[in-house]
């Protein structure tokens, strides 16, 4: 009896096993990169015994997104991605996607009231100022950057053996004990503690941060020290644009069907057995027909802040604290078409990046040239991040010859701080959360890590309470009787066979 029952709980785990009469129906709310990074490695983990209805209310990419100009597209959205983000290169690889190089950029940071430096044409010279204005710190940090890059890069190491986290600090502490502590910690305080001079952190650190995130040097380091990531060589993006991976990831999976619909309600439904059922309540874009689905596990690949656009009500959960009372970061990305003025920003000549160390002062984040997502580099097209919308005017005077303006306005990445947030990645029984990754930080790669997790979680979570409970019950029926049949008929008198 024990040996069968031992063999039993071994074959659980062997493929498919407890599938065998029915597939496993989930939802995913929201059709970005990590709706698409979910859809993939769920499919990847359940095989040929799953449907998935991936739900969207506006577009597939969702912050992966272009604007035309012209004949030419743009990023408008995430458009960086670092050379060792292991998911986002295989999922280019699987695709057949191309990759694409950035043009080498002439850089300079402005505080508003001047520029504080300014790379010069030739890398030597560029190199020599660089050292006289800021000595050895910047290369410093570069290898204290690395070596954190390096060390979360385990992650992937986890992932591959199959570990899953329910929640932000789980997840950042089993890469690193000491990683957690770094959400509580700013990044200026830790950069100070570790020795650094206030000129590095307010011109070099606080240019990078403003740049990518928008936001200053009180934000935690952990997303602090990603932010710095971004500024090694090699960074690359998607030909054609980043939101092919996403868009690519969920139209060649066959087990994904596309409900371009906005998700309005979600209802836990009281079950006598062990299974989970959620039901999703969703709407066309005019919210004129509400319809609905059971499914046994939903992934949310969406940001839960009130401040989005798209809400979602939850009923018939124990606790119903899912949305938190944190907010996103306004950016406005505005595209002109046009020649920029360098005397404006107090430069001798045009350079292609102009980065700002004082968003209060100088109203803009950043102002770069761009190549489209093809590469080409004809079009005279300029992007700028800023975190309130830009005047017309005040384009004028930093722009002339003006053909096109665009606007594109994002609730872009958590506004990030010291006060610590538990986010979870597991919000009820089979009820999971992309985003809560966000929190550490804001990345397409951090976002594919994550649709990796919830799907990690979903499954084995599956095979404890579904799979196991069916497959032991039915097979422990089975050795029972057999048992039975066995005893009696070892009790049975011979002239009675
Ligand atoms: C301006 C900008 C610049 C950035 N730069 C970079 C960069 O250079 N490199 C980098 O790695 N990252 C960058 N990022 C961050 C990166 O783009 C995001 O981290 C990533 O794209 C988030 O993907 P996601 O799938 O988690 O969320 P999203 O892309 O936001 O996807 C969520 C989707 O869910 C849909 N949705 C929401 N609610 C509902 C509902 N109720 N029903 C149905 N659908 C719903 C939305 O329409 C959306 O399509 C940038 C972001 C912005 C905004």
């Amino acid at each position: 009896m024990y040996w069968h029952m031992i063999l039993l709980l071994l074959s659980i785990f062997k493929e498919g096993i407890c599938f065998e009469n029915s597939k496993v129906n989930i939802a995913i709310v929201g059709g970005g990169i990590g709706g698409a990074s979910s859809s993939h490695f769920l499919t990847e983990l359940f095989k040929n015994n799953v449907n998935i209805d991936l739900y969207e209310a506006n577009t597939l990419g969702g912050r992966l997104a272009t604007v035309q100009i012209n004949d030419n597209e743009f990023e408008a959205g995430g458009s960086i991605i670092h050379p060792k983000n292991k998911y986002m290169q295989d999922f280019v690889k699987l695709l057949g996607l191309e990759h694409k190089l950035s043009h080498g950029k002439r850089n300079s940071i402005w505080n508003g009231d001047k520029i504080v430096y300014e790379e010069s044409e030739w890398k030597i010279l560029s190199l020599a100022k660089f050292i006289y204005k800021y000595g050895i710190e910047p290369f410093k940090l570069e290898r204290y950057v690395t070596s954190i890059r390096r060390n979360f890069e385990k992650i992937y190491e986890l992932q591959d053996a199959g570990k899953s986290f329910t929640s932000i600090t789980s997840f950042l502490s089993t890469i690193n004990p000491e990683f957690p502590n770094s959400l509580k910690t700013s990044i200026e305080d830790k950069l100070l503690n570790l020795g650094y001079s206030e000129k590095l952190i307010d011109e070099l650190v606080k240019a990078s941060l403003v740049v990518n995130y928008g936001q200053n040097t009180d934000i935690h380091s952990f997303v602090g020290f990603i932010s710095l990531a971004a500024a090694d060589a090699n960074l690359w993006s998607v030909k054609g644009g980043n939101k092919k991976v996403p868009e690519h990831l969920i139209y060649r999976n066959k087990h994904v069907n596309v409900v371009s619909s906005r998700v309005m309600k979600i209802v836990n439904i009281e079950t006598n057995n062990t299974q989970n059922l959620y039901e999703v309540h969703y709407s066309n874009q005019d919210s004129t027909i509400v319809m609905k689905s059971t499914y046994n596990i939903v992934i949310l690949a969406i940001p839960l802040t009130t401040d989005q656009k798209f809400l979602i009500n939850f009923e018939g959960f124990p606790r119903n604290d899912f949305y938190n009372m944190e907010k996103y970061h306004d950016i406005i990305v505005t595209f002109v078409q046009g020649d920029l003025k360098p005397y404006y920003f107090g430069l001798g000549e045009e350079l292609s990046a102009i980065l700002s160390c004082n968003p209060n002062k100088t109203i803009v984040n950043s102002i770069g040239r761009l190549d489209s997502v093809e590469g080409t580099i004809e079009d005279k097209v300029w992007k700028i991040f800023s975190n309130k919308p830009l005047k017309t005017n005040i384009i004028k005077e930093m722009f002339s010859n003006i053909q096109e303006i665009k606007q594109v306005t994002w609730k872009a990445f958590p506004e990030y701080s010291t006060r610590i947030h538990e986010a979870k990645f597991k919000l009820h029984n089979a009820l999971y959360h992309v985003n809560a990754i966000e929190w550490i930080a804001s990345a397409m790669e951090m976002s594919s890590i994550s649709g990796r997790n919830v799907a990690l979680l979903a499954y084995k979570d599956f095979l404890k309470t579904v799979c196991f409970r069916e497959t032991v019950q039915k097979n422990f029926e089975k050795i029972c009787s057999e048992e039975i049949m066995q005893t009696r008929d070892e009790n049975t008198p011979s002239s009675e066979l």
